[in-house]
């Protein structure tokens, strides 16, 4: 199983999360599932000669039913590992146990995947234990994108990139600009000149370097731009930051500036990046509540109309909510060979879906009607649109728009091809 972590694709990243929840699901029976995690760019012959050791060493395990189980893993694992002949670059990972199935003692059946990380894991680990060892996984999906912050008042300033909560550059200054208070012998309007004076040459200072530290990352998400007082809006108000950054700042208010002012900008920071998506979520929902309200809207819900529009390759963007709570359901017949496709909620499922399958087959007349497909409607509408090479926005109903997507317009919702025009 490839996997490519996009953090900029809501669906990678639903997906990437999806397979960790399905291995975090298997558990053995007893200390039976192997995890290796194998470092970048290492020879997988050193692997399998440390797996063929674990193997003999594994003989000595006391329970048979165990002792075949870690065997039989081990060995798996070394086949799947022969399909390669060194990890790549980001390293590779495999997990093998028996699982059991549909609940069985003794029904056990050897499962092995490969994973090759999105990002590197320098890593080298062998694990047996009841459950497959996931958190090097889990941690690549916690946030690593980069941003900047600016934290500014009258007396000094820090610039700082992060990546995720981590600053990985930063830059602190001090205005030298004295308070508005006047020294003794100067005209007050002379003073007050002088000062404004500086303290432009300190925003200009301060920007300078700012924009060089921020233009260097142009995956820059977004600029948070902080500090206790006015001088924050004075300085993003007069355009001192370079002009591409404009749609990028966000405004937030600190306690202190400088570099106090910075920890308290990263505290916050995990909020911040979490509304840059909620905020382009809001974006999306609203650009369709506003076509729809056109004489011809370019737009379609509804599951039927939705399916028919992406199978037919006119949908441009697909927005589905992420907790649909919905399931496509393929009946067939087991006569004739008929097929009828529904989509249920969890309740429509046990509640209507029996009286589905006792009914007579349409074509037939016998009542041989089963299920022989089911999947989750998301799952199901993101392997369509991927047919079509349509682009799907994952949508969370935590928020007003995301839950009006899912409540007025069933959880999916399409912009036809030239909408918006
Ligand atoms: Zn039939």
């Amino acid at each position: 199983m490839e996997a490519k972590l996009d953090r900029k694709d809501s669906v990678t990243i639903y997906k990437f999360k999806k397979l960790i929840k399905e291995l975090e699901s298997k558990e053995g029976r007893g200390t039976e599932l192997i995890s290796i995690y194998i470092p970048p760019n290492k020879p997988i012959s050193d692997i399998i000669s440390y797996l063929r050791q674990e193997y003999a060493t594994a003989a000595n395990i006391k329970s048979k039913s165990t002792r075949k189980n870690v065997q039989d893993a081990i060995e798996s694992a070394i086949q799947r590992l022969k399909l390669f002949n060194r990890a790549g670059p980001t390293g590779l990972v495999v997990f093998s146990g028996a699982v059991p199935q549909n609940g069985g003692v003794g029904n056990e059946k050897i499962e092995v995947y490969h994973i090759i990380p999105p990002e590197p894991i320098n890593l080298l680990l062998y694990r047996c234990d009841s459950k497959f060892y996931l958190d090097p996984l889990k941690e690549l999906l916690r946030e690593k994108d980069v941003y900047g912050v600016l934290v500014i008042d009258n007396e000094e300033a820090a610039v700082a990139v992060l990546r995720g909560r981590k600053i990985i550059e930063s830059k602190t200054f001090t205005s030298g600009v004295p308070g508005k208070h006047r020294a003794g012998g100067q005209s007050q309007r002379r003073f007050e000149r002088l000062r404004q004076m500086n303290l432009n040459d300190y925003y200009k200072r301060v920007a300078a370097h700012a924009n060089e530290i921020f233009l260097k990352y142009p995956e820059m998400k977004g600029i948070i731009v902080a500090g206790p007082g006015p001088t924050k809006e004075i300085f993003v108000e007069k355009g001192y930051l370079h002009y591409t950054f404009r749609d990028k700042i966000h405004l937030v208010d600190t306690s202190y500036s400088g570099e106090e002012g910075i920890r308290e900008a990263v505290k916050r920071a995990e909020n911040f990046l979490k509304d840059l998506r909620m905020v382009e979520e809001q974006k999306l929902v609203r650009k369709l509540m506003q076509e729809i309200t056109k004489e011809n809207p370019r737009i379609v819900y509804g599951d039927k109309e939705v399916l028919r529009a992406l199978r037919s390759g006119m949908i441009d963007t697909l927005l589905l909510s992420e907790d649909l709570g919905k399931y496509r359901i393929k009946i067939k017949c087991s006569n004739c060979g008929a097929e009828k496709e529904y989509v249920m909620t969890e309740e429509e499922k046990v509640s209507k879906l029996p009286e589905i399958l006792a009914k007579p087959c349409e074509k037939c007349g016998q009542k041989t009607l089963e299920v022989v497909e089911e999947k989750s409607l998301v799952d199901f509408y993101i392997e369509e649109a991927e047919k079509a090479g349509t682009k799907v926005e994952l949508i969370s109903s935590e928020h007003e728009e995301g839950a009006m997507l899912k409540n007025a317009f069933g959880g999916a919702a399409g912009f036809l091809k030239g909408y918006g025009g």
